[in-house]
């Protein structure tokens, strides 16, 4: 991992440096490039224009490790509320939520309970909950709650994180559940006893559990879903689909608001299935900074708009 990406994953934990950057006008003009806007309202919109150009999402409220039951709660309530705005508004969108937002630091058993809630109101609304991947200390319990969700009704997603030296493993107990799993390369500061440091390495990890969850999808069992702009890695993920026989609508891929917007209309003409991850909210200090880290040159982004 480069000094640049360690540096800005190490500011992204920093309370004072959120407190000083989260006030700053050309900080925020910059923010923007990955926001449509901070309240649901300006997502659902931009969901909208996504869906009339042939292209899904899913959205997802910034924020991570709330303090206390009342937000906790607040965050389900929220969610619950995005799911009945995708309904009345019939739009082709699914929701992913982090279970640090979801209160799992505070009480475990109510984060269970509102994932439980989510994935009952998303089936409602013929919709899918995802589970984003946080930092490694969460593997275990994220896996152990997807299960137990999942144990419930089958419209309920994980992450995996292709850097993680135990996601092979990982993989693998999970697949007799014919999962739907988004396959991401990881986005946190891990030390390398934990996470491959190279990129070559996670690349290489990623492409054998992306060809692993292809196999699986020819088979008709589970969803899997490539979260990622790689382009070389994708048009690989694709080659090898033709070479198994998968439909493309076995398999989706999935990438952020505002990275490789052309790339992602180019896939969706093509005939590939595209989501779009529209984030919104304005807890975003730290995920900016994970955006910042996994492309350091978007510094220079930040910096035009301080000129
Ligand atoms: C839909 C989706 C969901 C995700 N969910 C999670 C999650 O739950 N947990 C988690 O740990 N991580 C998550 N991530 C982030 C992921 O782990 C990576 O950090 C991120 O996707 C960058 O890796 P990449 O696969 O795009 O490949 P890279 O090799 O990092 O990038 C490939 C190319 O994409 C472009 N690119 C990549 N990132 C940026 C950027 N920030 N700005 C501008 N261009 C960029 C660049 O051109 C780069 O050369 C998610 C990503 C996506 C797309």
């Amino acid at each position: 991992m480069s000094l640049a990406r360690r540096l800005l994953l190490r500011a992204s934990r920093s309370p004072w440096l959120a407190a000083q950057l989260r006030r700053r006008a050309f900080f925020r003009r910059a923010v923007r490039r990955f926001l449509p806007g901070e309240d649901l309202g300006a997502a659902l919109d931009a969901a909208a224009e996504f869906a009339r150009a042939g292209l899904g999402s899913v959205l997802t409220q910034l924020g991570e490790q709330v303090g206390n039951r009342a937000e906790a709660v607040a965050v389900r309530d929220h969610y619950l509320g995005v799911l009945a705005a995708v309904r009345q508004r019939r739009l082709p969108s699914e929701v992913s939520v982090k279970l640090t937002h979801l209160g799992l630091e505070v009480d475990r058993g109510a984060c269970e309970q509102a994932l439980s809630a989510l994935a009952a109101r998303a089936a409602d609304c013929g919709s899918l909950l995802w589970i984003d991947m946080e930092e490694s200390r969460y593997v275990d319990v994220t896996l152990e709650l997807f299960r137990r969700t999942r144990a419930e009704r089958n419209n309920v997603g994980v992450c995996l994180q292709a850097y993680l030296r135990r996601t092979p493993d990982d993989l693998v107990g999970l697949l007799p559940l014919g999962p739907a799993i988004r396959l991401v390369k990881g986005a946190y500061n891990e030390p390398p006893s934990i996470a491959f440091p190279r990129k070559r390495d996670v690349d290489g990890c990623y492409a054998m559990l992306a060809d692993r969850l292809l196999q699986e999808a020819t088979r008709g069992r589970g969803r899997p879903v490539f979260g990622t702009h790689d382009v070389r890695l994708i048009k690989g993920i694709r080659e090898q689909a033709r070479r198994h026989g998968t439909p493309a609508s076995a398999y989706e891929i999935h990438m952020l608001y505002g990275i490789k917007a052309a790339v992602q209309r180019a896939l969706a003409a093509e005939g590939c299935t595209v989501r779009v991850l529209i984030s919104y909210g304005s807890a975003w200090f730290a995920w900016y900074m994970r955006r910042l880290a996994e492309r350091p040159a978007n510094v220079w982004f930040v910096v035009r708009n301080l000129v």
